[in-house]
């Protein structure tokens, strides 16, 4: 026998949806398939007609558990139209990679920037009740008293690359107790796929040190670090020429789009995208070479080649990977294609 771990994106709206998983255990040989839930626990049906279809789409091994225990990725349906669930985001990046992302070959880095919380709502890298010293230490920090957690950091990428994850990389961020990661470069659909088993892994893990890996975009009033999930981007087109780059570019500017994106980019761009910290204030566009202050980057390098890719700096950490890969297919391939 065998376990596969079932996920899916809850309907939590405060502060932000989440996962929630179930364990089946099946006979060895016997597939993972159709399975449901109870909806009017997790803010996605009314009481009195609650069931939630659940249908596999992403497999992958479970590292924690291994042997051959998977962990399964889930659609959510409504039982008797098998409309999907306003939750169930994949399916809009399904059709954004069917109408431009795999014809075009976009690729997408996400970097997932957390924070570490206490149960209590304080950050776990900072003295108990108390403020650290002011950030500039701690970001890719080395040693004790600039760094928190990394033990659990080091257990989450291991067990995302023993899931066979797209992971690339890890850092220590702005401050104390805060970290990212990054899953890429990944077609329209996986990166999703890929970002929320990772998001699964690092909750899963977070239990065993009694922390929360946060992902609200401010989880700190003040002159603290927000919490971004940088999007990077690139078509076939724009990772071998120029033009493609400023037409990309140009399209995320496009009339309405700015608007259109954000909204789809998670919750707290209030507090995040102030325009104080490393990014432009939500309600203005720009782009720009190396320019940390713009909604969207052109790194050094690309801008050197004339060629590669492009940084969205704008989504929140707990914005949803399937509607901001979805988002920027749309709108990058619509003007490429
Ligand atoms: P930063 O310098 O902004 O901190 P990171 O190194 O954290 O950037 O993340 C960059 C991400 O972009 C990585 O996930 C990387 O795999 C991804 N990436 C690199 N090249 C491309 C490309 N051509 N298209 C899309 N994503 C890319
Ligand atoms: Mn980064
Ligand atoms: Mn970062
Ligand atoms: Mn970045």
């Amino acid at each position: 026998m065998y376990r596969a771990e079932y996920i899916w994106i809850d309907g939590t709206e405060d502060p932000y949806p989440g996962l929630r998983s179930k364990t089946k255990v099946l006979e060895d040989g016997k597939e993972p398939g159709i399975w449901g839930y109870d909806g009017s626990s997790t803010n996605q049906a009314p009481g009195e007609n609650s069931d939630v279809v659940l249908k596999p789409q992403f497999v992958c091994p479970d590292p924690i558990r291994g042997g051959n225990d998977i962990l399964v990725m889930c659609d959510t349906y409504v039982p008797e139209t098998m409309e999907p669930l306003p939750t169930n985001t994949r399916v809009a990046a399904v059709k954004a990679a069917e109408a431009y992302g795999d014809a075009q070959d976009m690729w997408f880095g996400l970097e997932q920037e957390y924070t570490l919380m206490t149960e209590q709502g304080w950050p776990a890298g900072f003295p108990d009740g108390a403020f650290p010293g002011p950030q500039g230490p701690y970001y890719c920090g080395v040693g004790t008293g600039r760094v928190a957690f990394r033990d659990l950091v080091e257990e989450h990428t291991t067990a995302c690359m023993q899931a066979g994850l797209k992971i690339s990389g890890t850092n220590a961020e702005v401050m104390p107790g805060q970290w990212e990661f990054q899953i890429g470069p990944a077609g329209t659909v996986e990166v999703g796929d890929h970002l929320w088993i990772a998001r699964y892994l690092l909750d899963l893990l977070s239990e065993k040190y009694g922390v929360i890996a946060s992902i609200a975009a401010k989880p700190m009033k003040g002159d603290w670090n927000g919490a971004g999930m940088h999007t990077n981007f690139s078509t076939k087109a724009m990772r071998e020429g120029w033009d493609p780059m400023i037409a990309a570019a140009e399209a995320m500017g496009a009339p309405g789009k700015p608007e259109e994106h954000l909204a789809g980019y998670g919750l707290g761009k209030e507090d995040r995208l102030t325009g104080a910290h490393e990014t432009a204030h939500w309600s203005e566009f720009r782009y720009g070479t190396s320019d940390r202050g713009a909604s969207i980057r052109i790194p050094w390098q690309c801008a050197v080649d004339k060629m590669g890719y492009l940084e969205d700096r704008r989504p929140m950490a707990n914005a949803d990977p399937y509607t901001v890969a979805a988002l920027i297919t749309n709108t990058v391939g619509a003007a490429l294609a």
